[in-house]
């Protein structure tokens, strides 16, 4: 029996992972929709390379290209955001979510909706509608898998245990290509530089957010809403080799580790099979190549977001969504030289002291939070601007 699968995000990085796990074993999934944003050549060559049943753009101006490069195929070709919510309400058994943004919130929930499977990349969806997001996968009885590897190292470490008996979680942290820079050596830095992750090869927002370690800040929400233990309770560690992909230690100081090579087709395989395990050609580690592990104490000093994103989780209500949106424009941004590196977690710490929207207690109000947000990130953005 094959699985029914839909790739949110299936041009980016995480989403052609998915993809070449599911090479590597095509007779076991059925593709139904493949998404992307503006991306059509690359939608249009997936979705016939696997068969899909549909092919959206979020984007409607690259609905033409996607059209002219379906013709004469059974894929239906369809494009705006309504489509998308459309795709993942096709009601696949599991979903990836793996748009980068708040813009995957949508069809995220609605995959959600479901009441299947969903693997959860698009960790901005998450941060801005946390508490609404798992209170909708309980509602539908969906199951949420996380696919970040963090948070996916987690789980794992958390398989046989109950999280009654959890008392500290351990985010592991690479610390970016800035980890041993000054501020001032990062007064400077180039998207360039900030995109060069030191392990990992992913988009380049994650890329910018793991250089700022606002990627960390944001796993640190995601923990927070994902695995309740309690904000005090999960504790970020930077580990350079990104080998230990995070920790769980339980009451009796029993510590479970995940560990492999710094390659997200481990945990996304980890999603794909679950509650199985399938093979990979993923590279076995090698401890005796490695040799060695460091650890070393974040430096909230240097790199302020993670001491930024706990406030905003300790402040609640708006605060996440508005930390998420803020950082969304500010890395769009430094992206386009517009702003210099350490603006970006400038702008969020300024949006954050200077608006305070009542708490939401609906995703239209969270939409509306990230919306005003944005337009007042792109005023800072203008009064900082390089
Ligand atoms: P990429 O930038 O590589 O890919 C993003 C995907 O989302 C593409 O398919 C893109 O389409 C699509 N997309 C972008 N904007 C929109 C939009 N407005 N509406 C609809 N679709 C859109 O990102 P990554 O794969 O690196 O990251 C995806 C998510 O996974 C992020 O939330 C990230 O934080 C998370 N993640 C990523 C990891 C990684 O290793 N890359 C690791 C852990 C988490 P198009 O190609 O057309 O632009």
């Amino acid at each position: 029996m094959s699985k029914t699968v839909s790739i949110l995000g299936a041009t980016g990085s995480v989403g052609q992972s998915t993809l070449d796990l599911i090479r590597q074993h095509p007779e076991q999934y059925e593709i139904l929709a493949l998404t992307a944003n503006g991306n059509a050549a690359q939608l249009a060559a997936l979705a016939k390379e696997f068969s899909a049943q549909v092919a959206v753009v979020a984007d409607e101006g690259a609905y033409a290209e996607l059209k002219r490069q379906l013709a004469g195929t059974s894929i239906e070709a369809a494009c705006g955001p309504d489509a998308l919510v459309a795709a993942a309400a096709l009601g696949a058994e599991w979903t990836m979510a793996a748009i980068v943004g708040c813009a995957g919130l949508p069809p995220t929930l609605e995959a959600l909706r479901c009441g299947k499977t969903v693997a959860l990349a698009n960790k901005e969806a998450l941060v801005s509608a946390g508490a609404l997001m798992m209170a909708e996968a309980s509602n539908a009885g969906a199951t949420l898998l996380p696919v970040d590897s963090e948070h996916n190292a987690i789980f794992q470490g958390l398989q046989g245990g109950r999280i009654d008996q959890v008392r500290k979680i351990t985010l592991t942290a690479s610390g970016g290509p800035f980890r041993t820079w000054t501020r001032e050596q990062m007064a400077n830095v180039t998207a360039e530089q900030a995109v060069a992750h030191p392990n990992w090869d992913m988009g380049a927002k994650i890329s910018v957010d793991s250089a700022t370690m606002m990627n960390k800040g944001l796993e640190l929400i995601e923990a927070h809403y994902l695995f309740p233990v309690g904000l005090e309770n999960i504790e970020i560690l930077v580990h350079p080799q990104s080998v230990i992909h995070s920790m769980v230690e339980y009451r009796d100081r029993s510590t479970l580790a995940q560990l492999g090579s710094p390659d997200m087709r481990i945990p996304i395989a980890n999603a794909l099979a679950w509650p199985d395990r399938m093979t990979t050609n993923c590279e076995p580690l090698d401890l005796a190549e490695i040799g060695q592990l460091d650890f070393e104490r974040p430096d909230e000093n240097r790199f302020p977001a993670t001491r930024i994103a706990r406030e905003a989780i300790i402040a609640g209500g708006a605060k996440p969504a508005m930390l998420n949106a803020a950082n969304e424009v500010a890395v769009a941004a430094f992206l386009n030289n517009m702003v210099q590196f350490l603006d970006i977690t400038e702008i969020v710490t300024r949006l954050l002291d200077s608006y305070s929207p009542s708490e939401p207690s609906a995703l239209a109000d969270i939409f509306a939070i990230d919306k005003e947000s944005r337009v007042r990130a792109e005023q800072l953005v203008e009064e900082l601007k390089v």
